[in-house]
């Protein structure tokens, strides 16, 4: 075989090559705070919004920025090109996470691909000034409208918050990543009404909704035609194995319910399920690494993932999946595509998500960025 003129050739020696592993779901303002916010006593998702309600009115965005950055070179020594962030925007947050997060993404753009889908934490309705702060954020250079919808007072504020997502992204022509029924309440109906919108708003293919974990509670029935729903509006749904885990059958004694959607089932209709890390080391979980193969490996455990096909497509949830989520463009291994890969020392997918090697090597557009090295978790 011959190579253009001043190439440089990796022999990977039987290696696997794979694309970049993509990280569809992180929040990087929130990466390593876990010393910076009260502990969360009770483990659940609203006591860790509480304390990191308190906690992020102090911060600066050079603080943000510092974390930042140190969870994307984790997240690139472990393999990740391509990330998608939720950043904290709202009458607390203000515009400081956002500024840091921008300013880190900056400074590493040689290394990653980001997107910043624009996130409330504290809701919409109930933290009036919040809509106005996220137009800002979008003006500043982020990408999507994000939100929370299951996070209001009532079921009608849930639906008015997704309508006003909906009126955000007509105005910015941007795509949707929502957080969105993360709850085990088996009566918190909000994808379907963000499946439907959808459809009416023409908005097939450009909304993501992540978590999910209501689903995994409706009864068969009803699962079914939100399942379907989601088809048929060409709603991608992320899913975040460590975190449902932890914060999800919190309120359950035994049988505790594992917390994540029925990703089996949505594949099985055709839907594009891809799974993220979601935090490194905060008050909502207190691990995460940023590895995308640890990633598929609780994906595995958590959905009883383990016949051949499966483990393919829990790989796939962080690559080939994740990509279309994310609806990224010349991803994968093939002529015009982009050199986003990372190199590791096994046979195959099995194997990758089983013994979770570092990388022998992570390409960006061609370029080494990093080599063997174990990443600052
Ligand atoms: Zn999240």
């Amino acid at each position: 075989m011959s190579f253009p003129r001043g190439s440089r050739v990796i022999d990977a020696g039987g290696s696997l090559v794979t694309p970049a592993f993509i990280d569809p779901h992180l929040h990087l303002d929130l990466a390593y705070s876990l010393d910076l916010v009260k502990p969360n006593r009770t483990g659940t998702l609203t006591e860790a919004i509480r304390h990191w309600n308190a906690a992020k009115k102090k911060l600066t965005a050079a603080n943000v920025r510092e974390r930042a950055i140190r969870a994307i070179h984790a997240e690139v020594g472990f393999g990740t090109g391509h990330i998608r962030t939720h950043v904290d925007v709202g009458t607390n947050a203000g515009l400081r996470l956002t500024e840091g997060v921008l300013s880190a993404r900056e400074a590493c753009a040689s290394l990653c691909d980001i997107q910043v889908a624009v996130f409330l934490q504290d809701g919409l309705l109930r933290d009036p000034g919040a809509y106005e702060q996220m137009r800002a954020a979008m003006d500043m250079g982020c990408d999507l409208i994000g939100g929370i919808a299951h996070n209001e007072r009532t079921d009608a504020d849930s639906r008015r918050h997704i309508d006003m997502l909906f009126d955000l992204a007509e105005e910015f022509d941007a795509d949707i990543d929502c957080h969105i029924d993360e709850t085990d309440n088996p009566q918190s109906r909000c994808t379907e009404y963000l499946a439907a919108e959808t459809i009416r708003r023409g908005w097939r293919g450009r909304v993501t909704a992540s978590h999910v974990c209501a689903l995994a509670s409706y009864n068969d029935v009803h699962a079914r035609k939100v399942i379907d729903l989601l088809a048929e509006a060409r709603v991608h749904v992320v899913t975040n194995p460590g975190v449902n885990l932890h914060l999800q059958g919190r309120y359950d004694r035994y049988p505790k319910r594992r917390g994540l959607t029925r990703v089996s089932e949505l594949l099985a209709a055709g839907v594009t399920v891809a799974a993220g890390q979601d935090c490194i080391r905060d008050p909502f979980y207190p691990l995460g690494t940023g590895q995308m193969l640890e990633v598929a490996h609780l994906l595995v455990h958590a959905d009883h993932m383990t016949l051949p096909r499966q483990i393919e497509q829990a790989f796939d949830a962080v690559t080939t999946g994740a990509a279309r989520a994310m609806r990224l463009r010349g991803y994968g291994i093939s002529r015009g595509s982009a050199a986003d890969l990372a190199i590791l020392p096994v046979s195959d997918a099995l194997e990758a998500i089983r013994t979770r090697p570092i990388p022998t090597h992570v390409l960006k557009n061609g370029r080494t960025v990093a080599a063997g090295r174990r990443a600052g978790r």
